[in-house]
């Protein structure tokens, strides 16, 4: 095959011959059905949707949707499972499946990583390296969780809450499935999850895995279909807890459904960090993940660095390096390994970027963007920056989940403090400098769940993740993790 593509060109500075994933022994379902009681169902009124690959906007299968009847079925399974099999069996047969799952997921990792590219529009490398081997990990670690609950809540009793309606987004599909699934599995509950409409296979060949797995029927369920499936879950009488993970205005109204409830919530929202570069900042290390931190997977990363802030004395310097790096990126087929850069998951988020973009111009903000040619098809959008912004702009205010970076500069610490803290959210931050002190003291001052010292982006099973503020309650990952599924009398 490669004979035939020619070398690409990038930005005239350098060929990679293409290194294209093989599709050839794949296999896409035409159709995919609920997961409901251990088995594939059609929906009971026979509805589906697409499932289009962003890159070139052709449809890869049709998805079951999920209405108020499917959901009854859903919710009843795991009901049923709950008070049945799932209660009788010891924590150490419990972990044994959890362990089974993250084994077949790292068996069928490579499948996984494609199917999760073509979906959803990420590089095969992230999918690869990153979204896959975390999903396995997130399991494995919670396994190791399951018949140790009392050594982690030492003179409590927890006890699982019941059923667990677990809604997830676009950006990291299978691994937000792992988030959601792996502790509500160790702490005993049973599981109703909803992926998002534009990303659900990976969620359906999870289900798959599960089904290889031989967990009892009805311990986990996978519903999919749009908002009003996700809206049904909500507020299903029969649901103990939800575990959301999305945009704060769905996440407020899932909040107002609930009130008034015993429901118990997890909230995973939006984000808009500030990534903080000191003058004392190893500075190529600091661009590097910069770079990272708002292109990588196209921007839609809820903790993602969109705010930049660079002491005034290195800003000259700093801007340089970033508009040089930035033109060495690869935007194209996701699919090549050699790609930084892959499509944006849908039409939708393609025209909130845009729609951010020409604000940030008319709002009178300096533009720069990776001089490239985007492929004809799909949707895509190169690597941008802003720069001449100020805290009014809306670009550096509201979460455009893009990969659109919003750039200010600072004299002061206490300076930079207030304007990474002057916005709704608080999810993450990022702070390059030399000094330990002055790292410490940030993550001390600046009001998000996770901040990163001299990196970005770094995510691992026992770390918990979580947010103050507009950005949500709760914490997945690490020993925090499990009690958000615990009663802990
Ligand atoms: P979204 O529109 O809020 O959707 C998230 C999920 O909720 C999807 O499965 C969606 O279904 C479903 N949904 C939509 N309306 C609903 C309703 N009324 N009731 C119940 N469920 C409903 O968010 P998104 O655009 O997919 O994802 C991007 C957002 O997620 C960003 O704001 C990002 O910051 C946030 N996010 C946060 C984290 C975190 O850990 N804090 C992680 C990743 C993403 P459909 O897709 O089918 O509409
Ligand atoms: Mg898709």
């Amino acid at each position: 095959m490669s004979s035939k593509i020619k070398s690409l060109k990038y930005n005239g500075k350098w060929d990679f011959s293409p290194s294209i994933e093989s599709l050839e022994n794949l296999s896409i379902q035409k159709e995919y059905q609920l997961f409901i009681n251990g088995k594939f169902q059609k929906p009971l009124a026979k509805k589906y949707f697409p499932s289009i690959n962003p890159t070139n906007e052709q449809q890869l299968s049709s998805i079951a949707k999920a209405e108020s009847d499917d959901v009854d079925l859903a919710v009843n399974s795991a009901r049923a499972a709950f008070n049945g099999q799932w209660s009788e069996i010891s924590a150490k047969e419990r972990a044994k499946y959890i362990y089974r799952i993250a084994r077949i997921i790292q068996e069928k990792s490579k499948e996984l990583a494609i199917v999760e590219t073509l979906d959803g529009g990420k590089p095969i490398r992230e999918s690869r390296d990153i979204d896959i081997p975390l999903a396995a990990a997130h399991f494995f670690y919670y396994a190791g969780w399951a018949d140790k609950l009392n050594y982690a809540f030492p003179n409590r009793t927890p006890k699982p809450l019941g059923v667990v309606g677990q809604i997830i987004p676009w950006n990291f599909p299978l691994m937000m499935a792992a988030w959601k699934i792996a502790p509500a599995l160790a702490t005993g509950n049973t599981v109703v999850l909803k992926p998002a409409e534009s990303t659900s296979i990976t969620a359906l060949l999870l289900a798959e895995i599960i089904k290889e797995a031989e967990l009892p029927p009805g311990v986990v369920n996978v519903i999919t279909g749009d908002g009003s499936t996700g809206n049904l879950i909500v507020n299903h009488p029969d649901v103990n807890k939800i575990a959301f993970t999305g945009s704060t205005d769905v996440g407020k109204s899932i909040m107002k459904s609930i009130s008034g409830t015993n429901k118990r919530s997890t909230m995973e929202l939006g984000g808009k960090a500030a990534n903080i570069i000191f003058e004392d900042a190893p500075l190529d290390q600091a661009v590097e993940g910069v770079i990272n931190g708002i292109y990588f997977n196209q921007g839609h990363v809820c903790c993602a660095g969109s705010r930049l802030f660079i002491q005034e004395s290195v800003y000259d310097v700093v801007i340089r390096k970033l508009k040089d790096r930035m033109q060495s990126l690869v935007v194209g087929n996701p699919l090549d390994k050699n790609t930084d850069i892959g499509a944006v998951n849908s039409k939708q988020q393609l025209a909130t970027i845009h729609k951010y973009i020409d604000i940030g111009v008319k709002e009178g903000a300096d533009i720069y963007q990776l001089n490239c040619e985007l492929p004809k098809s799909g949707y895509w959008c190169p690597p941008t920056l802003f720069t001449n912004v100020s805290q009014s702009h809306s670009i550096a205010k509201e979460e455009i989940f893009g990969p659109v970076l919003a750039i200010q500069t600072f004299r002061t610490t206490q300076e930079v403090i207030d304007k990474a803290n002057n916005t709704p959210y608080g999810l993450s931050a990022g702070v390059w400098t030399e000094k330990g002190s002055k790292a410490f003291n940030l993550a001390a001052k600046l009001k998000a769940g996770v901040i990163w010292a001299n990196t970005y982006n770094k995510f691992d099973p026992t770390s918990p993740f979580g947010g103050y503020k507009e950005s949500g309650h709760g914490r997945e990952g690490g020993l925090h993790g499990l009690s958000p599924y615990l009663n802990l009398e």
